[in-house]
């Protein structure tokens, strides 16, 4: 019933995304499934991934958390934030991206999601296009400049609806023009959203996707930290959550190294989200209330005052706070 809106996109969009065949051809599909089929997938995957039964469609889920399988798969997701602020450092040159990171990825031939703020996409296209261009990579979206869909949610701002849709909307365009993929899945900055932020998210024609494994590697300098936490975490269906910024994720590239090869020893495979969707019903949050927010609305017991400050870790210096 949902899915109705889903099918139209696609259609819509083969035209503006035909001068990007090959990117069109595998990241444009109206169901997961189809984008399973679609991927050039190497010979030791198609044996793992089994084709989808052609039948009824599946339901779309409300929100994804991962999937239920026993199969070994796991789908790890980048988040691209880019916001004002983020955004003026990179006009003066900064440079928001974790290139160790994505040459590894690229070099490990692994299957995974990159939510991309539309912002990000716009400021840095050539890498925006060629991480959309690998068939390896499925690409989602994660609004255009990363404000809060429910607050309080990490200190982001707060904004309308009204503002919350037409951020939907916009990176989705940015990110099509700029890499001729319209994606099908949509991520909330910060993890935060509401029932009616949700509903924002469907009209759109996109499905919210979160996590159930949360790598923390945002601000961490400690590689072995995040390793330990994904491998402790990651189950057959897991979704993890990690992120390609550098400055604000300054480990990632490292504790990747640790992580693909110790999942791997395990047997596990790596997928994107509609990869792992076409292998078991999404895993779906059990709370009824469909709230998820950075603070909890429970009292929460005192904390330590923070300390802030520059920490230099083995990738440079970072500001952190504990
Ligand atoms: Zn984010």
């Amino acid at each position: 019933m949902r899915r109705a809106p889903l099918l139209l996109i696609p259609a819509f969009l083969l035209a503006a995304v035909s001068a990007y065949p090959q990117a069109a051809a595998t990241k444009v599909g109206s169901q997961p499934a189809q984008a399973v089929i679609a991927h050039p997938l190497l010979p030791a995957r198609q044996e793992e991934i089994r084709p989808p039964v052609v039948g009824e469609p599946a339901p779309v889920p409300r929100i994804v958390l991962g999937a239920q399988t026993t199969r070994p798969l796991v789908a790890l997701t980048f988040d691209l934030d880019m916001n004002q602020g983020m955004a003026a450092a990179a006009r003066a040159g900064f440079r928001w991206i974790n290139t160790d990171a994505t040459s590894y990825l690229e070099s490990t031939n692994v299957h995974a999601t990159l939510f991309m703020t539309g912002m990000w996409a716009e400021l840095y296209p050539a890498e925006a296009h060629r991480l959309a261009a690998n068939p390896n990579f499925e690409i989602g979206n994660h609004s255009y400049s990363h404000p809060a869909f429910h607050s309080p949610c990490y200190g982001l701002g707060s904004v309308s609806r009204t503002v919350q849709a037409n951020q939907v909307q916009r990176a989705q365009q940015a990110i099509e023009r700029v890499t001729g993929v319209a994606p099908e899945y949509f991520r909330f900055p910060g993890g935060c959203y509401d029932r009616p932020a949700l509903d924002i998210v469907h009209a759109a024609g996109l499905i919210p996707v979160q996590w159930n494994v949360n790598s923390i590697d945002a601000f961490n300098v400690y590689p072995q930290q995040i390793a330990a936490t994904v491998l402790a975490g990651v189950k057959p269906g897991s979704i993890v959550v990690m992120h390609l910024m550098r400055a604000n994720a300054p480990s990632s590239a490292a504790a990747l190294r640790l992580i693909i090869p110790a999942l791997q020893r395990r047997g596990y495979v790596f997928v994107t989200v509609s990869e792992l969707l076409a292998a078991g019903p999404a895993i779906q949050p059990t709370d009824p209330r469909e709230v998820v927010e950075g603070a909890p609305t429970r009292p929460m017991p005192p904390r330590a005052p923070q300390s802030c400050g520059w920490v230099t870790g083995i990738k440079g210096r970072v500001y952190l706070c504990r």
